[in-house]
């Protein structure tokens, strides 16, 4: 049973997001989203009760799709989950410079992990939970980034 973490503050969770998780569903049998505290960003802008309501709703036909909050280290959760893999996606250099630092310091914090990335879809690409949250708080429309109902 080869289990991934997908880690990230989900603030909110995006198409971009979803289209990590299911492609990763052909590659892992079964993945953890992990909605973590990011220490960078501690006041999240959504309700973290309302994305994981929101994520189990887009994941309602995948089993083997779960969501869970966590408040601890990455690596100390994917030995909880006896998960070997951390799920990440790569839009542009910027998220592979900070991608590139947190998998070294997460396999120099527990050995065995290994963090796979996913490039994303290139129509997927300009889709960031920061530039959503901009839209948002100005009344914009941001229901087509989202793979679920506002
Ligand atoms: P974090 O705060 O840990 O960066 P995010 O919630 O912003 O978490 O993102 C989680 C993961 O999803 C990261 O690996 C990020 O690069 C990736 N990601 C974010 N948006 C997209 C997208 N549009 N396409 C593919 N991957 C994405």
């Amino acid at each position: 049973m080869k289990t991934a973490l997908f880690p990230g503050s989900f603030d909110p969770f995006t198409r971009g997001h979803y289209d990590i998780v299911m492609r990763g569903r052909h590659i892992f049998d079964r993945i953890v989203i992990s909605v973590g505290h990011n220490s960078k960003k501690n006041k999240r802008y959504f309700d973290i009760d309302w994305i994981v309501e929101k994520i189990n709703t887009a994941f309602a036909d995948e089993p083997h799709v779960e969501v869970e909050v966590y408040d601890e280290l990455t690596a100390q959760l994917a030995r909880k989950y006896d998960a070997k893999f951390l799920l990440r996606g790569l839009r542009n250099t910027t998220d592979f410079e900070y991608e590139n630092s947190i998998s070294q310091i997460n396999k120099y914090l527990n050995e065995e992990l290994e963090t796979i990335f996913l490039i994303t879809s290139p129509s997927l690409a300009p889709i960031s939970s920061s530039i959503i949250r901009e839209v948002h708080r100005y009344g914009g429309d941001v229901s087509p980034f989202l793979p679920y109902d506002l």
